[in-house]
């Protein structure tokens, strides 16, 4: 099969899986009783495309990096960074209104994307389907800052996701371009965040790209157990969140939060 017909196969299953007909795994088709046949039908109400975390007790971690989810499972944990775009940040949260999805912003504290939304979030991060941590203020190169303005960027993003979201998001956080050291990390240990998050595999839309080599990142990092990383900063990746739902149902994961999973011993 070329290319071609196999884009065209996977949006036509992303045209299905976006209306909600199809039915999440193993979910019994008794749930859907007849309606009176005169009863106007409310919205409905599917069940989420993607299946809910595993459960069970989370996985202690020591108070250091992680670049993928320790031990045996199916799960994935999507990360998504920046938010450059509102617009984007916006479609991101419809994702997960839609599909059940569960992620990590790590939030950039002064992009108006987090205020302009911050209505829409909060109840998501309340409920813990959304994870909201430290991504820094404005997104600067920590190993090239004195501890004092380490110490500032981070504060500072730990302040507004207080104020926004009521959590800070310790201990995880991301440093910018992944750019840390252990001067860096112990910085960033005394303000709570000992765990800095890397990542297994990117989406690699930091910058523009095509939804053609997004797909294809996806396709290959989208693996049990891993951190895989996005930005919510260009707009290709709201085309395609059909595609990656049908990726995440074909390989059996279930997104997972950091929160989800995992907890500092
Ligand atoms: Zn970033």
């Amino acid at each position: 099969m070329d290319r071609r017909s196999m884009l065209s196969i996977l949006a036509a299953g992303t045209a299905v899986a976006l209306t909600g007909c199809q039915r999440a795994q193993g979910e019994p088709a008794a749930a859907e009783a007849p309606a009176a046949p005169e009863a106007v039908a409310p919205a409905a109400v599917d069940p989420p495309l993607l299946p809910p975390p595993p459960g069970g007790p989370k996985t202690p971690i020591p108070p250091a990096t992680i670049t993928a989810l320790p031990g045996p499972g199916s799960s994935m944990a999507l990360t998504v960074d920046d938010g450059a775009s509102s617009e984007v940040v916006g479609a991101y949260i419809k994702f997960a209104k839609d599909t059940g999805a569960r992620f990590t912003f790590f939030v950039t504290g002064y992009y108006p994307a987090w205020i302009d939304h911050r209505a829409e979030l909060r109840p998501l991060v309340e409920s813990g389907q959304i994870q909201v941590a430290n991504h820094t203020w404005d997104h600067a190169d920590l190993t090239s800052l004195s501890d004092i303005d380490v110490a500032d960027e981070l504060s500072r993003c730990k302040l507004f996701l207080k104020n926004t979201f009521g959590v800070t998001g310790a201990p995880f956080y991301r440093p910018p371009f992944g750019r840390h050291n252990a001067r860096v990390d112990r910085v960033a240990a005394d303000l709570g965040y000992r765990v800095p998050v890397m990542w297994y595999g990117s989406l690699s839309d930091s910058g523009l790209i095509t939804e053609q080599y997004l797909i294809e990142c996806a396709h290959k990092y989208f693996n049990p157990q891993t951190i895989v990383i996005g930005h919510a900063n260009f707009a290709p990746v709201t085309r395609c969140y059909g595609q990656l739902v049908d990726i995440i149902r074909e390989r059996n994961l279930a997104l997972v939060t950091l929160d989800d999973v995992l907890t500092v011993a």
